[in-house]
């Protein structure tokens, strides 16, 4: 028996499909190249040759405490400080970027660090693993007016997005002479947040990662409100 074969579809219809099949492969390259595009613009040379496009939007550092160096504090389960540091700091980074900020993450030693120059700068870190002790500190190099303005502003914004009583008592020198903080250019806000204890605020540290980062966001974007508004999608 002969094998039947399907009709070959009319000329119109063929165009039709061709320009469907076409359409949808220059949707699909545009969002490969969006996301490849978002992916670099951690890369610091991209993000620097981003900003050189015209881009004038107010910049912030958020620097992921210990990444690309070591893992911080680690908790006897294995739960590593570096870990929370870096989801954090993303998705803050992130919360910027659609609020029209730029925003870069920054490893704990990076290259950039000398003399850098930004809007705002926040350093991430979380507190040890013991357990019973909860809260957040916020600290900056002492005389630096803006990084005290910069301070309060994230350390109320940080309070009210997570109900974390602060935790002043344990500031240590190292916070306040924090490397970063003293590398940074001496025109540039600078904070160092840690955002909770690994024991007493877990939950909200592996769990509650978003609450962490708005109330970071939130508290640079307030900062910023007053010292350099976003040129596109203000918040
Ligand atoms: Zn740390």
């Amino acid at each position: 028996m002969p094998r039947r074969s399907t009709p070959p579809p009319a000329p119109g219809v063929r165009t039709a499909v061709g320009q469907v099949v076409q359409i949808v492969r220059i949707a699909l390259y545009a969002v490969l190249g969006l996301l490849a595009l978002l992916t670099l613009s951690e890369v610091p040379v991209v993000s620097r040759w981003m900003r050189g496009l015209g881009s004038q939007r107010p910049l912030v550092g958020v620097l992921a405490g210990h990444w690309q160096n070591d893992s911080g504090a680690v908790c006897p389960d294995g739960l590593q400080e570096v870990e929370i540091n870096l989801a954090v700091a993303r998705r803050a980074a992130q919360l910027l970027r659609e609020q029209g900020y730029d925003a870069e993450v920054l490893p704990e030693y990076s290259s950039k660090l000398s003399g850098y120059r930004a809007d705002a700068f926040v350093a991430v870190h979380c507190d040890s693993c013991l357990d019973g002790y909860s809260g957040y500190k916020v600290a900056s190099l002492s005389g630096a007016s803006a990084s005290g303005r910069l301070l309060s502003d994230v350390s109320e914004a940080y309070a009210l997005a997570t109900g974390l009583p602060s935790h002043p008592d344990t500031i240590t020198d190292d916070m306040r002479q924090y490397h970063a903080l003293r590398q940074i250019d001496a025109s540039t806000p600078g904070v160092i947040i840690e955002c909770g204890f690994m024991g007493g605020d877990r939950y909200l540290l592996t769990e509650e990662q978003d609450r962490v980062a708005v109330g970071i966001a939130n508290g640079v974007m307030a900062f910023l409100r007053r010292t350099a508004p976003p040129t596109t999608g203000a918040p």
